[in-house]
């Protein structure tokens, strides 16, 4: 036996927050959001089981490959499009959907030497100011684009920065619809925020990605408590330690951690050269062998330390959950001050991963 951490990720679970988003979307085509590796869970492992969306976004060709390669025939779009001229070729090759945020891909698109017309989403900038074209440009991008040989089907995209609050995309939305102006198009605005908070926005096809992964867009899992998801991932881990300490004790590098009283810890095989964050602080949430406990101390390079107060019979080997089912990744990342996004792209290569069908 080697190290006893391992991450396992539980399909079935996938499967579900996919129909929990086809239940909020009714009216829409889905995206499945695969970017960054499937949010750090391995495309290769999950796509099979997201077999029923409608399409793949991402943004790295070397994922998009991969998926063409495993024998994915539908829909995929490149969320920034391509980075240069050159990539066109494999754009055309793999019949890949790209985005076209800037005025050098016009160019580049009118000049390429295509098989066939790519269809294109053209972003627009409707307030987060990191992709996209401003609305009172869109028409004559748009006049730009339609002209053009190269250029199949076009649908009209945004991104909102502020999903997750009641009146966030109040603006986008206005500037969104100044850039529609005319066009009669169809549109894809939502992220996982949106796709549950924001009906209103849901359009032609909707792009989920830490939903499906079933952790909450905004890092509090309470609100999606009721949305019925369910986390893919879990970390476990074992206790291969016990230390028994007296008053007065200190715990971990910087002695972070002081024993007000005798107190019996548990010495986890997890530290953040697996991916759990270092900076989470004594008192972030773990279980052992079933019972809700905290970290004490600072988390090290491949070990870190749980209170057995609330469970004294735990021992060597017992099993520990980092994360998962009972101890969500949003409460990790809370306590941590990030959110799930970032945790669970943060997964080490080192952790062994297991799929349960
Ligand atoms: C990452 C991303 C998404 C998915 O965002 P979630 O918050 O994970 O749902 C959707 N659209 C674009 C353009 C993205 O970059």
């Amino acid at each position: 036996m080697s190290r006893p951490i391992q991450a396992s990720l539980d399909l079935q679970a996938l499967r579900h927050n996919l129909q929990v988003v086809r239940q909020a979307a009714p009216g829409s085509r889905v995206w499945s959001v695969v970017k960054a590796n499937a949010y750090g869970h391995g495309i290769d492992r999950i796509w099979q089981a997201l077999g029923t969306t409608d399409g793949f976004a991402m943004l790295n060709l070397e994922e998009a490959i991969l998926l063409r390669e495993r024998g994915w025939k539908g829909p995929i779009l490149m969320l920034e499009g391509f980075f240069h001229a050159d990539e066109l070729e494999v754009f055309d090759q793999y019949r890949l959907t790209t985005s076209v945020h800037s005025n050098w891909q016009l160019k580049a698109l009118q000049n390429a030497r295509l098989h066939a017309p790519l269809d294109i989403y053209v972003k627009v900038n409707s307030g987060m100011n990191r992709l996209g074209f401003l609305p009172d440009r869109i028409s004559s991008v748009w006049q730009q684009l339609r002209a053009m040989h190269n250029v199949g089907d076009m649908t009209l995209m945004s991104h909102f920065s502020v999903a997750e609050k009641p009146d966030g995309i109040e603006e986008a939305m206005l500037r969104v619809e100044q850039a529609a102006e005319g066009l009669n198009c169809p549109r894809s605005l939502c992220n996982s925020a949106a796709t549950l908070w924001h009906p209103e926005a849901h359009f032609d096809w909707v792009r989920p990605g830490i939903i499906l992964y079933g952790a909450s867009p905004s890092g509090q899992w309470h609100d999606v408590a009721t949305s019925g998801l369910r986390p893919v991932m879990t970390l476990k881990s074992h206790i291969i330690g016990i230390q028994p300490l007296k008053a007065g004790e200190r715990v971990g590098y910087g002695g972070r951690y002081q024993a007000h009283q005798e107190q019996r810890i548990g010495i986890v095989a997890c530290g953040y050269g697996d991916g759990y964050p270092r900076v989470a602080p004594t008192g972030t949430p773990v279980m052992v062998e079933g019972v809700r406990t905290q970290t004490l101390g600072t988390v090290s390079m491949d070990m870190l330390a749980v209170d057995l107060t609330p469970c004294p019979q735990a021992g060597i080997g017992a099993e520990v959950e980092l994360w998962g089912s009972e101890i969500k990744i949003d409460d990790v990342a809370a306590a941590a001050g990030t959110v799930g996004y970032e945790l669970m792209c943060a997964l080490a290569p080192r952790v062994p991963v297991v799929t349960l069908s």
